[in-house]
């Protein structure tokens, strides 16, 4: 072998073992990279089986604090495979039941043996609803029963697998011990019936006391009225209208707390009758107008002319929420303020029925903004020395508010300290058309039997009545008031004296010994029926005031009803009101000789009269059913009148006669009253007023404008009386 075939030979070999390196390093470089992917593939699925893990950590713990929070509720779990007829039910549930500890499947029949029969139909409709899907989720307490009896539990349900078309097809849910909450129920049920039963056994209590204060309390008010009417000296006045005004006093307490309680009781009735907005309005605001002259504050009464005319709804409880505003209106307002009453109609949507706003604004000494809230709630006082200071019981505002409630509207307040307050009152009240009756005559609106005077002279008066006060005062009522009066002590004497003829009304008393009066009046009806003899009114005269009361005379047969304490008032009006019912019925007969006088009203346009602002002619006239030939003797008499009395009260300024000087005034109040002199009538109520206390100073200040007033009135009524004699001339000719 040459020399340079070696060389070439051996630099062969040495390129090949070069190429073989380059090869064996690029296979390791492969190696290499495989082994780093081993690796990163070796720690992935580290992480994740690690993961992993700690996912199945998680899920244990979330198990057992799902386990920790049934066992701390204290419920059994089940589940029901369907339509499998046995439920999987955890240990609890043997627990519950008392006997078997373990969980296990239940037959869905040994299920139900165990349930109340009560129950079953409950459990029944709601498992059903379930099934037909109609709804997703159900609860029911029912009774199982235990080793020891039969407990409440509650059974929550609801759908948990659903197949591909909805149907159900596992249903699970929990069952839990409520025994004591079903305890805890029924004792608070039990404590609400015996609350009930004593709230109902107070409401008793207190008709009952009211019947037994108001018996005496009717005695001595109308014993007072007596005296007062006898001759006295001025100290002796001064005690009796003392005596007389705080018997009003109590009376107006008494009927606050009634109310109360009544309402409370959920038993006062409202009741839902026609009345003239107006009037009402006018007379329930006309006394505080009086009161709030006294004090020198300025009143407003504020009566847009489109006010409807005819509402429907409880007058009564009306005027009495407006009496309690107004009279705490004056109450905290200082004098030099302002009073106003504003009405108006605010249409309600949606129907044809509209609401009464009725505003009573005073500019007194206001409510803070944190007693505001609570005002309205009973026995309270914006604070402690408002007590002190002004009196008052804290229920008048409660009453307010519940009355207004009661009349399905509300009351709200406006106030701020030192601006005085506004209480809104809204009602809904549906107007109606003007219709019969007629209304009462003129001398009802008389404010006692002083003004009334003998108006039923010749009727004859069975009072039936067994106490011998009531029967004193109630016969010296009717002597005054023109009747002769026959009395019977008790019922079965009442149907006795009745039976022999000759009666035009009787005053019955309901609780009397032996035959009651609602018995008497059923035998009386009876009778009436049995013979055909003409109805003879009956008016129930009783001292019971609890709602009811009222209803259960009209049912015996009664055709009137009037509470004791028995106002003159009052009484007349209900006399007036039956005995023209009855007159109406039998109008066939000629009227009772008695019965108030009431005339088919004329056109008014017919009449000419002078129309002065001492006077409402207008008024006066409506109010005698245009009866011209009463008006002019009422002029006649009214003119004698206002002459007299103010020499009257001139002689008991000049002697400090207090006593002559209350009569005289209230006396004269009542006929201008009467007459619609109503800024004369308010002038004499301030001498009354300034008589009473005995306020001389006052009295000499006010008798001249008095007297003043009284020389317009009676201008206008000697323009009135020339107006129909030229008017009589005229029809002659
Ligand atoms: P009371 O018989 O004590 O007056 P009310 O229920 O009528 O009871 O009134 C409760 C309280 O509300 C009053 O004591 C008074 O503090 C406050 N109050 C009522 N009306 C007014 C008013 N017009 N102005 C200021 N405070 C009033």
């Amino acid at each position: 072998m040459t020399p340079d075939r070696l060389a070439f030979d051996l630099q062969r070999t040495l390129n090949e073992l070069q190429r073989e390196r380059e090869r064996t390093q690029k296979l390791l470089g492969e190696l290499e990279h495989q082994n780093r992917e081993l690796d990163r593939l070796r720690s992935t699925v580290h992480r994740e089986s690690n993961s992993r893990l700690l996912a199945e950590e998680a899920l244990d713990e979330t198990r057992d604090r799902l386990q920790l929070a049934v066992d701390a509720a204290g419920l059994a779990l089940w589940d029901w495979q369907l339509p499998a007829t046995q439920v999987f039910l955890t240990a609890r549930w043997g627990e519950l039941l008392g006997d078997i500890a373990a969980d296990g499947y239940w037959g869905v029949a040994d299920l139900r043996e165990r349930l109340h029969p009560d129950d079953l139909e409950p459990l029944r409709s709601q498992i059903m609803s379930l099934l037909e899907g109609r709804s997703q989720r159900a609860v029911v307490q029912h009774r199982v029963r235990t080793a020891d009896g039969w407990l409440w539990v509650e059974t929550h349900g609801m759908v948990a697998e659903h197949d591909g078309k909805g149907k159900p097809l596992r249903l699970m849910g929990t069952l839990a011990d409520i025994g004591e909450r079903k305890r805890i129920e029924q004792d608070s049920a039990h404590a609400r019936d015996m609350a009930e039963q004593a709230s109902r056994a107070k409401s008793e209590f207190l008709a009952n006391i009211s019947h037994e204060v108001r018996t005496p309390l009717n005695a001595l008010m109308g014993l007072t009225r007596m005296l007062m009417d006898s001759p006295l000296n001025a100290e002796q006045t001064g005690w009796l209208s003392l005596m007389d005004s705080s018997a009003h006093a109590l009376l107006e307490l008494l009927n606050d707390i009634l109310d109360l309680s009544r309402i409370e009781a959920g038993k006062l009735d409202i009741e839902n009758l026609r009345f003239d907005l107006r009037q009402l309005l006018e007379q329930a605001t006309a006394p505080y107008a009086e009161q709030a002259r006294a004090k020198s504050l300025e009143f407003r009464l504020d009566l847009p002319s489109t006010l409807p005319q005819w509402l429907m709804g409880d007058a009564g409880r009306l005027r009495q929420v407006i009496s309690n505003l107004l009279s705490n209106a004056i109450k905290f307002t200082p004098r030099g303020g302002l009073i106003e009453v504003r009405a108006s109609m605010l249409p309600t949507l949606g129907d044809a029925s509209q609401r009464l706003q009725l505003a009573v604004r005073d500019s007194g000494v206001g409510i803070a903004r944190h007693h505001q809230a609570n005002i309205f709630d009973a026995f309270t006082q914006a604070d402690a020395s408002t007590a002190r200071r002004y009196g008052g019981g804290g229920l008048g505002l409660a009453i307010c508010s519940r009355l207004a409630r009661l009349m399905d509207g509300d009351i709200s307040l406006q106030s701020a300290p030192g601006q005085g307050s506004t209480f809104t009152l809204t009602l809904p009240l549906r107007e109606v058309q003007a219709v019969e009756p007629r209304p009462l005559s003129a001398s009802a609106e008389l404010t006692g039997v002083a003004e009334a005077g003998p108006r039923y002279v010749g009727l004859v008066v069975l009072l039936a009545e067994d106490h011998p006060v009531n029967e004193l005062m109630m016969r010296q009522l009717l002597l005054r008031l023109g009747c002769t009066v026959r009395v019977a002590r008790g019922g079965v004497h009442a149907v006795a004296q009745w039976e022999q003829g000759g009666i035009d009304l009787v005053l019955m008393d309901v609780q009397m010994p032996g035959m009651s009066g609602l018995q008497a009046t059923q035998e009386i009806r009876e009778i009436e029926t049995r013979r055909r003899l003409p109805r003879t009114p009956i008016v129930a005269v009783t001292a019971n005031a609890m709602p009811g009361d009222r209803q259960a005379c009209l049912a015996a047969g009664m055709d009137g009803y009037t509470a004791k304490p028995v106002s003159p008032q009052a009484l007349i009006q209900e006399m007036d009101r039956v005995l023209q019912a009855g007159e109406a019925r039998d109008s066939a007969e000629p009227a009772a000789a008695a019965a108030p006088v009431a005339h088919p009203p004329e056109d008014p346009l017919t009449r000419t009269a002078a129309h002065l602002e001492a006077l409402d002619v207008e008024k006066l006239l409506r109010r005698l059913d245009g009866d011209e030939a009463t008006l002019g003797q009422l002029a006649q008499a009214m003119r004698a009148d206002l002459a007299s009395r103010q020499l009257d009260l001139q002689r008991a300024l000049a002697e400090r006669d207090v006593a002559a000087a209350v009569a005289h005034a209230h006396g004269l109040k009542g006929s201008l009253g009467s007459m619609t002199a109503e800024r004369g009538a308010r002038l004499a109520k301030g001498l009354e007023l300034a008589a009473r206390s005995g306020d001389w100073h006052l009295f000499a200040r006010a008798l001249p404008l008095l007297q003043a007033e009284a020389r317009q009135i009676d201008l206008a009524l000697a323009e009135l009386l020339q107006a129909q004699s030229r008017d009589l001339f005229d029809s002659r000719q």
